[in-house]
């Protein structure tokens, strides 16, 4: 990292362990003021193939051992801590995300590193009892686990840090090194892990970045055969392209989602309006699991709708430096932008708008829209905004259609008391996740997380995450 005036700070590229300096630069905005807090090196297609060499290099010559990775891990979780409020104030002014959202953020990150540090210690592989095969009496089998080799991590902007970490710290677990490409609009992130990971001692080469647009880095990243997986995350519509663009080379692929909720009539109303509330619009509603169709049974609509609004009137909604806000920007006014117009056009096709509709520059107020139907956009497509819909149901197999019928299966939530038909909600959902009495959007990262049809491939939290970087080798013995 480099500083070319005392408040901009400038990013260069991070290859094979040295800040390199490139010909173009990319301005980053503070995502409430606007004001440009940083420029990035824009990479071109040199670069992206230097990161590759290096890291190809790197991977065939590390003389890291799991212990010293493990280590290495352990150390950036605890520098993470110490760096905690730097880091949190980079993630609200790069991203526009609150003070609340931003420590949430970092207690994951920190954790991340913390559990690729301990997946180190239990990688294995197994016995193959190959000499219980007649034929076979002299052999000897185990499979081995191995490092894919280079990795090519893509991440998207609504959380930065956090993704990168969900990439690189199980590559490196594993044993593979990194090429990374964070979002343009949020870059400063992946640079301050790397930072962090160096100050570890994790040795030049092992990662890597190259910034610039995804049209282009990414598309060279794409077009690189020494990498040996993608790692993706953003949307659906550039996670089918990468899969397309990517062969026979295997893809992780965490895309989007329409998140439905299900609120029935035996619900702890209190629970379920309070964690909708909060889950709905965290983040400015820029998760990939956050809050979007609520399915609300008929007998409690009325009751449910009251308390929701009650919990919602209570968000504050501005600056997201202010401690006490809940609420920031969306990423950009053109977001924002669109967003409003869903909402708009939803309303001029007959839905009734019970709070928001507002919006102030990039700033969208919390929405909640009602009568609404599931072929506007608001309900069919990943708002990807601060805006919810409330949908009345009369019997329980009808929301579980309608929730199940999205291009998306990301992860769903249901509250209810009933034990029984909590387990069918588990059965019967197609979702990758189901979240029984809370919100989609709660996520551990010792979880499996990774979603069915629209919203991807593959899984991550860091103990699922290395066994899709890594490949079981067979070894044979012939006994003599
Ligand atoms: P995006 O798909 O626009 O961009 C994601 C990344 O892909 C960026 O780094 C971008 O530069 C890059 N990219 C764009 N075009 C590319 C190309 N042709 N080739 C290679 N790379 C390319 O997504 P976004 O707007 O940054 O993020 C929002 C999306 O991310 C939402 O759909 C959200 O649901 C999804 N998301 C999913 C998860 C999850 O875990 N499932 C988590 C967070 C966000």
């Amino acid at each position: 990292m480099e500083g070319t005036t005392a408040q901009v700070q400038h990013y260069r590229l991070y290859i094979n362990g040295e800040w390199i300096e490139t010909e173009e630069s990319i301005p980053v905005t503070h995502k409430y003021t606007g004001k440009v807090i940083a420029t990035i090196a824009k990479a071109g297609k040199q670069h992206v193939e230097d990161a590759v060499t290096h890291a190809l290099q790197t991977f065939r010559t590390s003389t890291l051992t799991p212990s010293e990775r493990s280590d290495i891990l352990l150390a950036a979780s605890q520098i993470a801590e110490k760096r905690r409020e730097e880091l949190e104030l980079s993630l609200v002014w790069e991203v526009g995300k609150t003070r609340k959202d931003a420590r949430g953020e970092l207690d994951r990150v920190i954790n991340t590193l913390r559990l690729s540090s301990e997946e180190v210690k239990r990688l294995s592989g197994e016995m193959v009892p190959l000499a219980a095969t007649p034929g076979s009496e002299n052999r000897l089998g185990f499979a081995i686990r191995v490092p894919k080799g280079v990795i090519g991590a893509i991440t998207p902007f609504n959380y930065p840090l956090l993704l990168s970490t969900h990439k690189v710290a199980p590559a490196l677990a594993g044993g593979n090194t990194v090429v990374l490409k964070p979002a343009t609009s949020t870059p400063i992130s992946a640079f301050l892990l790397v930072e962090i990971l160096e100050q570890a001692g994790l040795p030049k080469g092992h990662v890597n970045i190259v910034t610039g647009s995804g049209s282009q880095v990414g598309d060279w990243m794409l077009d690189d055969p020494r990498i040996a997986m993608y790692t993706f995350t953003g949307s659906a519509e550039v996670g089918t392209y990468i899969k397309q663009r990517s062969g026979l080379r295997p893809v992780s692929l965490e895309l989007g989602n329409n998140s439905p909720n299900i609120v029935h009539e035996d619900a702890d109303l209190k629970l379920a309006a309070r964690q909708i509330a909060q889950r709905s619009f965290h983040n400015a509603g820029q998760a990939c699991i956050a809050v979007q169709r609520i399915f609300v049974a008929e007998a409690i609509r009325e009751a449910f709708t009251q308390k929701f609004l009650e919990e919602v009137r209570a968000l504050r909604v501005g600056d997201p430096e202010d401690a006490e806000t809940d609420v920031g920007p969306m990423i950009s006014e053109a977001e924002a932008i669109r967003a409003e117009s869903w909402v708009k056009e939803a309303v001029e096709q007959g839905a009734e708008l019970l709070h928001g509709g507002v919006r102030e520059g990039s700033l969208v107020y919390p929405t909640v829209l009602t009568r609404t139907r599931p072929e506007m956009k608001v309900n069919c497509l990943e708002v990807f905004a601060p805006v919810v819909t409330i949908i009345p149901y009369q019997t329980i197999e009808e929301a579980f259609a309608a929730a199940n019928d999205s291009s998306y299966g990301l992860q769903a939530g249901i509250f209810t008391n009933d034990l029984n038909l909590a387990m069918r909600a588990a059965k019967v959902l197609e979702y990758g996740g189901v979240i029984i009495n809370d919100v989609s959007t709660y996520r551990n990262d010792v979880m499996p997380y990774g979603g069915i049809k629209n919203s991807g491939l593959g899984k991550e939290g860091p103990h699922y995450a290395i066994e899709e970087m890594t490949d079981l080798k067979m070894v044979v013995m012939n006994l003599k």
